[in-house]
């Protein structure tokens, strides 16, 4: 068959409320035309991310009520650890309530100024995390990786001579090599096993741990099955053990991979390293076999990791991704290429070019797409990345908004409505105007900056 159905059926449905245009005129007013200070309620299809924001299963609500409460010991605990170590055999699993706590955790325990921590490229929370530390973060995505038209099939590759230049040059600066899988950052763009493989010898021959930054694990895998040669025949959670067993640790977001909407964990094999985390865990997070979570949202990821490795609910996810990455394509609108895993990011400034870096065509873009058709999306540009510590702003190197598809909510009929209500905003895109920043906090300004349609 050609068509790949959605592989579950709805039992409990969500109402989406409907607006008009003119409705939806008066709210982004009211929203200063900043689309995450709309109310949800007000928006049609919602594809601002797709962390936290997963349909749980039916088994999922039912191992909900399983959960034990205990404050130590619990047997949801048990059952959590278990499943983790099911795909990712490492020797300690500390759970977090969400995967920046994880990164946290893991930094306040091995780095301090002076180091130096390596990744493909470090999500903006990794980033955080390893700077507020004192240390440096530094991306070494190949750079196939850096140009958004250019075909490859594992974009979020490291380069591992780079890397390896690096260990040779400050090994003793390096307390590991984090890899980010897939890389969000760069488009959700996977990482190959061989890549793994020969990060992992690069890092052994200068005795640096390797961790794998591993929220989308799942998609990951699931494109070395179809991408990379002596692959196609493995299943699934083979391939993912195999990706572990490269590894000396992990950080996770449960809220991607787990499909839970709460929920992380840090895990590793190195003793000392534990023993420090779980004392920094009991500071902030809570006992070891718990962490930041209730025992039912433990039995809530144990049950997602199963269900997440399952290759008809992989093939649809993808399948999903790519149909409207393709429609997208067809239709003329530049997109991110080849499409990622959980999102689809468009290139505003080659669809807007009227409209200049520093009136954020991607802003531009995102309204007109709230406007259109209740559409909400994420600008990742300038409004995101323009503003300098100085307090200056350069244009961002590019102008991304980013619709990302929220695990096991959307049919194909919300997806065929979103490519209508594009093919609608393409035929008007000569028409799109700018916007200026009326207002803006000093920091991390695009959740809730201010903003004026130019002209
Ligand atoms: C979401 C995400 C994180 C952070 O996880 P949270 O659960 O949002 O704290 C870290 N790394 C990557 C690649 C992510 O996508």
């Amino acid at each position: 068959m050609k068509t790949i159905i959605e592989p579950f059926r709805i039992k409990a449905v969500e109402p989406i409320r409907m607006t008009t245009r003119a409705q939806r005129q008066e709210l982004i007013e009211a929203a200063h035309y900043n689309l995450f200070s709309l109310k949800s309620e007000d928006v049609i299809i919602d594809l601002l991310t797709d962390s936290g924001t997963s349909a749980m299963s039916a088994a999922q609500w039912a191992g909900i009520m399983q959960g034990d409460e205990s404050y130590a010991g619990s047997p949801s605990f048990h059952r959590f650890e278990a499943a983790v170590k099911e795909l990712m055999p490492f020797k300690h699993v500390i759970p977090t309530h969400q995967g920046r706590a994880a990164e946290r955790i893991l930094m306040e325990v091995v780095a301090s100024e002076g180091h130096v921590i390596p990744s493909n490229t470090h999500f903006d929370t990794t980033r955080a995390n390893v700077e507020s530390t004192g240390a440096e973060a530094l991306d070494l995505v190949i750079s196939e990786g850096r140009d958004p038209e250019l075909e490859h099939p594992f974009k979020g590759n490291i380069d591992t001579k780079r890397l390896n230049a690096l260990l040779s040059e400050r090994g003793d600066d390096v307390p590991l090599v984090m890899l980010t899988i897939t890389n969000n950052s760069g488009g959700g763009q996977p990482v190959s096993m061989a890549n793994i493989r020969e990060a992992k010898a690069v890092c052994a021959e200068h005795d640096t741990p390797l961790f794998l930054d591993a929220c989308r694990f799942a998609e990951n895998a699931y494109f070395i099955k179809q991408r990379e040669d002596g692959y196609g025949d493995k299943s699934i959670p083979d391939i993912v053990r195999e990706m572990f067993s490269h590894a000396d640790g992990m950080t996770m977001s449960a809220k991607k991979d787990a499909l839970v909407n709460i929920g992380g964990w840090l895990a590793l094999n190195d003793d000392t390293w534990a023993m420090h985390a779980r004392n920094q865990l009991i500071l902030t997070e809570g006992f070891p076999t718990y962490g930041g979570l209730a025992g039912r949202d433990l039995e809530a990821i144990a049950i997602g990791l199963k269900e997440i490795v399952e290759e008809d609910y992989l093939e649809y996810r993808m399948a999903s991704t790519r149909y409207l990455g393709r429609a997208l394509t067809e239709m003329g609108v530049p997109i991110v290429r080849p499409v990622g895993g959980h999102a689809v990011y468009i290139d505003a400034k080659s669809l807007l070019p009227h409209i200049p870096p520093l009136e954020y065509p991607g802003q531009a873009l995102a309204v007109a797409l709230y406007l259109t058709g209740g559409i909400r999306g994420c600008e990742i540009g300038s409004v995101m990345f323009g503003r300098q510590a100085d307090g200056s702003e350069e244009p961002a190197a590019m102008e991304l908004v980013r619709l990302a598809i929220p695990r096991r909510v959307y049919t194909q009929s919300h997806v065929d409505y979103v490519i209508e209500v594009f093919e609608d905003v393409y035929d008007r895109r000569d028409e799109l105007s700018g916007y200026t920043i009326t207002e803006e906090p000093p920091q991390l300004r695009h959740f809730t900056c201010h903003f004026e349609p130019k002209g």
